[in-house]
């Protein structure tokens, strides 16, 4: 077994990992990326269309563009980057049980084909494994099992990097960003795409997926529509849909639409298998680390960013977010706490707002969903229910994100103190 030893170890190679570990290293602080592929990237190598990168890099690039920029930064560096290398346990390190490291060093597994088992120690850890598809077992859709049922990001992958097409008459089921995106490749091998078919009375993907995936190749969007059946034994002959109002399905307007191929775009659920296992505590909603104002979770020097914290619309904020983590770890290792932070908490009409804490003494970005989608709508700030803040925001939807910067001036005049909390609505 080898035994290595870095201030700083990022788990995964993504953009989030890679963004959080450029700052390790410009900082000064010996860091190393695990990733469990044979290559730097992570999803954003199998999405070879474009719309990448309009924030970070103010050009429209594909996904592989994307991360060529970051992997390229970062192969010039003294980052070690360890592929094809799968971390399977973070633990408070063992090596360290007493004295000045105590409590402060982690230990990590890893296994690799090339290397075998790495002990690694660190004193800080960043999360940045991503995220997983959510699948037919996780929506429960009734029927038989035959062939021809894919999540939308393995089809992706085997259109895109493995060169098959998976089927030739297509439903899809959940209108996520990937569904649409797929809506349009599918089309583009030659594939008909009969129905996108999704349960809420709006989709869940970005408006601009809707226009140039859908409505530029007059695939059917069915909303307020539950998939009831999915036909066929050896492999899919159809699936049947069945409308709702109201959230009550009508099943005397069922309908059926023949196809041999299904694609699921359902969902992704952030990868914390490993994070739970380290004691990290995640919050319900994103189903992400809590994290507080420097993106910091529960276990003291372990940070988390980029989808593995929550599913973010844009790689551009995933970026973004993932400076600060390293940021934040690099002031971690120097011995910095933020003095004094306040709760941070949803209120009405807003699924989620991350970080969880705010730092009264510096500038905080702030991310949240929308449960509603609304023109014109309001972002209400509320501390201790005293309104400090209202920002118009022209259109909100659940599918897009919304960000916030928030700093001192918008405490100015405002008493906070330990037990103070900051609610984000939306009106
Ligand atoms: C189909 C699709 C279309 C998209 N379209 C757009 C778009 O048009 N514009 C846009 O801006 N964004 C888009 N996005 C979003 C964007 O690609 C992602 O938000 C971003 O790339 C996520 O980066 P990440 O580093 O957090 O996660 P990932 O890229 O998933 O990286 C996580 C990495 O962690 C590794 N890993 C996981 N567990 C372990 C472990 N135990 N040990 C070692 N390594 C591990 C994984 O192998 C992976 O490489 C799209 C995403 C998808 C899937």
């Amino acid at each position: 077994m080898k035994d290595l030893s870095f201030d700083a170890v990022v788990i995964g190679g993504g953009a989030a990992g890679m963004a959080a570990a450029l700052v390790l290293d410009s900082s000064g602080f010996s860091c190393a990326i695990l990733e469990r592929e044979d290559h730097l990237g992570g999803i954003l190598m199998q999405c070879i269309h474009n719309g990448f990168g309009l924030h970070e890099f103010k050009e429209e690039l594909t996904g592989p563009e994307f991360a060529g920029r970051f992997i390229e930064k970062t192969l010039k560096t003294k980052i070690a980057v360890y592929l094809n290398t799968t971390v399977t346990s973070i633990k408070p390190d063992a090596s360290y049980s007493e004295g000045k490291g105590a409590g402060v060093y982690k230990e990590l597994f890893c296994v690799s084909p090339d290397q075998g088992v790495l002990h690694i120690h660190a004193r800080a850890v960043i999360l940045a494994m991503g995220c997983r598809e959510r699948n037919r077992g996780n929506v429960r859709i009734p029927g038989s099992r035959p062939a021809g049922v894919y999540t939308a990001g393995l089809a992706q992958r085997l259109v895109n990097i493995e060169g098959y097409i998976p089927g030739k008459e297509v439903v899809i089921i959940g209108s996520g960003d990937i569904g649409l995106i797929m809506a349009r490749r599918m089309s583009w091998v030659g594939c008909k795409v009969k129905a996108v078919v999704e349960i809420m009375p709006y989709p869940a993907g970005l408006t601009r997926n809707i226009v140039q995936c859908l409505q530029d190749f007059n695939i059917p969007l069915y909303l307020s529509s539950q998939t009831t059946n999915i036909y066929g034994n050896d492999r899919v002959e159809g699936v049947e849909v069945t409308p709702m109002e109201n959230g009550v399905t009508l099943p005397e307007k069922k309908f059926r639409i023949d196809c041999d191929t299904v694609l699921l775009s359902v969902g992704l659920v952030p990868e914390n298998e490993l994070s739970k296992d380290a004691g990290v505590e995640l919050n319900g909603t994103t189903n992400g680390p809590l994290v507080d104002s420097s993106l910091m979770t529960n276990v003291d020097g372990v940070f988390a960013c980029g989808n593995v914290l929550h599913v973010h619309d844009l790689v551009d904020w995933v970026a973004e977010e993932s400076r600060r983590a390293g940021s934040f770890a690099a002031e971690w290792l120097r011995g910095e706490r933020p003095l004094s932070q306040i709760r941070v908490k949803a209120g009405s009409n807003v699924r989620y707002v991350n970080p969880g804490k705010f730092n009264p003494r510096r500038d905080n970005n702030i991310y949240m969903r929308s449960m509603i989608v609304k023109n014109d709508a309001v972002l209400e700030l509320r501390l201790d229910n005293r309104v400090i803040k209202s920002v118009k925001e022209r259109h909100v939807q659940p599918s897009e994100m919304i960000n916030i910067t928030l700093g001192p001036k918008d405490l100015e005049g405002v008493n906070a103190g330990p037990d103070s909390v900051l609610e984000f609505s939306i009106n």
